[in-house]
């Protein structure tokens, strides 16, 4: 079977994992330190916060930025992985479901809606399967009304919006290293933001002494393994990239196959390659008869999935009965590539 997901590691990162092993240094060391300055460097911020996820880098956030109360209204997108709303919900405050467009992101138009109606103190763009929201749009509409930005930057390393990167473009920004994502600890967040209020706030959310808190922390294998998957950040986007451009050649004139658009301005990451079409579950299935490993993102809308206060949402809920991944990472070969073409022609065609 070809996983939709394997993390790509070489011999920095083996040899980290050892050396601090051997030095017994196993926690709050050089490399949570280094790998901290070097990703608010390479996404170009002033200041980041490792957490032990991208939830509660998310769940930090919204504390930090006081969301605690019903009162409190945060929009989301209807499409995105739960712990966006989850998050919400945890921290106290109401979250509002709005619809995404084609770009599988926030739809502007509902936004500027959805401010009216609900005053909402935040938004979280998500930007969603490796592509940014669409920014400048969204900051007109919250500037004027001093609604902060808080950027779900989970499936984004990487990524760019007229040149900045993801992460970088809102008022702060949570990011996860799970083991599935650009860049892969395994377990792992960070929070980040270029403003020292918000980031006051946050240290005092994370760091035990003067109120009860919850320990966050990542280990020094998990920070050492992450500096050197940031480093080979750039290459194995390039090679996910490759392999987008592969597939939207081979592909573009498949029946009732929708492909992923990079967007003018944007810089795609593809974490996610999602394709959409109607008989979604049957291509699923035959592609994993045939060894690999496609899946659904996502099954689930999250205001169906939290049954919580939405606009109308239909092209979240189409794209929830529609949308589907193949496998695309650094560790796939030049063969595997292949294979995963020919057989996605052959059981498209089929169907
Ligand atoms: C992965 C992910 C998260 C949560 O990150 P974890 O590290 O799994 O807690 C949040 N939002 C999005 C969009 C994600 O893809």
């Amino acid at each position: 079977m070809i996983p939709i997901i394997k993390p790509f590691f070489g011999k920095e990162e083996e040899e980290t994992v050892l050396e601090i092993m051997r030095s017994g240094q196993i926690t709050r060391g050089k490399w949570t330190l280094k790998f901290r300055e070097s990703f608010k460097d390479y996404i170009g911020v002033a200041f980041c916060h490792t957490v032990c996820s991208g939830t509660a880098a998310l769940y930090i956030g919204l504390k930090a930025i006081g969301i605690s109360k019903k009162e409190d209204v945060v929009i989301v997108p209807s499409l995105s992985f739960m712990a966006t709303i989850d998050a919400v919900i945890m921290a106290g405050g109401t979250p509002v479901v709005i619809d995404v467009d084609e770009s599988y992101t926030m739809d502007v138009n509902q936004l500027e809606d959805a401010i009216k109606k609900y005053n909402p103190k935040a938004i979280i763009p998500v930007h969603l399967f490796g592509q940014t929201a669409d920014m400048d749009r969204i900051k007109s509409l919250c500037q004027e009304k001093n609604i902060i930005i808080f950027e779900d930057a989970a499936q984004a390393h990487g990524a760019e919006y007229k040149g900045k990167k993801a992460g970088s473009l809102g008022d702060l920004s949570a990011f996860s290293f799970y083991a599935s994502k650009n860049v892969a600890m395994g377990e792992g967040g960070a929070i980040l933001t270029s403003s020292p209020y918000i980031d006051e706030k946050i240290t005092n959310w994370i760091e035990f002494g003067d109120h009860p808190a919850l320990n966050l922390r990542i280990t020094e294998f998990q920070a050492g393994i992450g500096y050197w998957q940031l480093k080979r950040l750039e290459e194995t986007n390039e090679k996910r990239r490759k392999i987008a451009k592969v597939y939207n050649e081979e592909f573009k004139d498949l029946p009732g196959l929708i492909l992923p658009q990079e967007l003018p301005d944007r810089k795609h990451v593809y974490h996610i390659y999602a394709l959409r079409h109607p008989e979604r579950n049957k291509i699923v299935e035959k592609l994993i008869e045939n060894g690999i490993g496609a899946r659904v993102y996502y099954e689930y809308t999250l205001h169906e999935l939290r049954n919580v206060e939405h606009l109308p949402c239909d092209f979240g809920e189409k794209c929830s009965r529609e949308l589907f991944a193949i496998p695309i990472h650094a560790s796939l070969t030049e063969n595997e590539v292949e294979y995963i073409v020919d057989t996605v022609k052959k059981v498209v065609k089929e169907i």
